[in-house]
């Protein structure tokens, strides 16, 4: 007769760990990473996250005195977004959801692509600039994105390039079958590919625990075979490490990773949402005092990094550059609104040809960017 022990055995066990150096207050939890031991990086970070919350509030200005389309604030979201841009190589491919602006704009986009996009303007997708030349633009339906990253990190294994694609993804894209499928094919073919789940608490109304039953969402890549990761996505320093590390071991032929940056979307879902309706007041404040920007600048004030004179400088240069990227797209003469038929397909389906042609027949719409 077996023994007991041969009956039931464990066959497998798994942690999620959670990395954090900063609380919230700026402190040291820890001696910090390589990566936060130049100043000069620590205060670029600084930098893209002030400018990004400035173009930020200037794009939700935009929206509400109707001269911008339906947009997608990232306040609160700018740590994660700035780790992602600092992390990655230029010539990796950076396939984003919708509310990282601080990753495009260190990449390359410029912020009047981004207004363009919202405006919608074809031409907010056709990055400029050469190191975003290849990634992809934002991705507003939830998690589709996910499998189509699947594809360009097989690419670069089929001609053995050492690029490393990065998806994020929010937390409410982690239920989409999209997901799962992208997690188990990139294990299965050992691609170089990072998963970044932002998550900020918030699938528009749908709050984290109704989401799922999961105790963190790092550990959706277990089924998979990836042993994920959490990280504070309001420590820039933590974001960009855990980041640094995840790319790293993707590019050195270890496998897909999957990290799990926590955050909250301070702001309402998008401009067509009024968050009030759904969450208490009590919960916004307590996410403000965890609010990255303040923390980053605690701890470089706390180093003598950076001075009230060093803040003065930036507010008035991001607010400007906002202004000017603002100033920028609404002097652009609008496309004809028959470009939307343009650059879906290589060549347009015989079937929407008269589509295409009633449109251009209408002419353009008054006030459209
Ligand atoms: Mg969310």
């Amino acid at each position: 007769m077996n023994e007991p022990k041969d009956a039931i055995k464990r066959v497998a066990s798994f942690e999620i760990i959670l990395t954090r150096y900063l609380d919230t207050e700026g402190r040291p939890l820890a001696a910090l990473p390589d990566g936060a031991a130049d100043p000069d990086r620590v205060r670029s970070m600084y930098r893209s996250m002030v400018r990004t919350r400035a173009f930020d509030k200037k794009a939700v200005a935009l929206q509400r005195t109707g001269q911008l389309g339906t947009y997608a604030a990232c306040l609160g979201q700018e740590a994660v977004g700035t780790a992602v841009g600092m992390a990655l190589r230029a010539d990796d491919v950076y396939i984003p959801a919708y509310r990282e602006y601080a990753a495009q704009f260190l990449r390359g986009v410029s912020m009047t692509e981004i207004l363009l996009y919202w405006g919608g303007d074809e031409r907010g997708m056709d990055y400029a600039a050469d190191s975003a030349r290849q990634d992809y633009p934002l991705s507003v339906p939830i998690a589709t994105h996910v499998p189509h990253a699947i594809g360009v990190a097989y690419a670069f294994r089929l001609r053995k390039q050492d690029r490393v694609v990065l998806a994020s993804c929010g937390d409410g894209a982690t239920s989409k079958g999209d997901f799962y499928e992208a997690v188990s094919s990139a294990k299965v073919w050992n691609l170089p590919i990072v998963f970044l789940v932002t998550n900020n608490q918030w699938a528009i109304s749908l709050p984290r625990d109704k989401q799922t039953g999961a105790q963190t969402l790092a550990q959706k890549g277990i089924a998979g075979g990836i042993i994920g990761q959490q990280v504070d996505g309001n420590d820039a320093i933590a974001t960009y490490e855990i980041l640094n590390q995840a790319i790293a071991a993707a590019r050195a032929g270890e496998g897909p990773q999957l990290v799990e940056a926590i955050t909250y979307r301070l702001h309402d879902h998008t401009t067509a949402d009024d968050a009030r309706r759904y969450r208490s007041e009590d919960e916004v404040k307590a996410a403000w005092a965890r609010c990255p920007i303040k923390r980053l600048r605690a701890y470089l004030e706390s180093q003598n990094a950076w001075s009230s004179a060093d803040e003065e400088s930036l507010q008035s240069e991001a607010v400007a550059a906002a202004e000017s990227a603002a100033q920028a797209f609404t002097a652009m003469e609008a496309e004809p609104p028959e470009t939307i038929f343009d650059h879906l397909y290589a060549e347009l389906p015989t079937s929407m040809h008269w589509q295409r042609e009633e449109v251009a027949a209408r002419g353009p719409v008054e006030g459209a960017h």
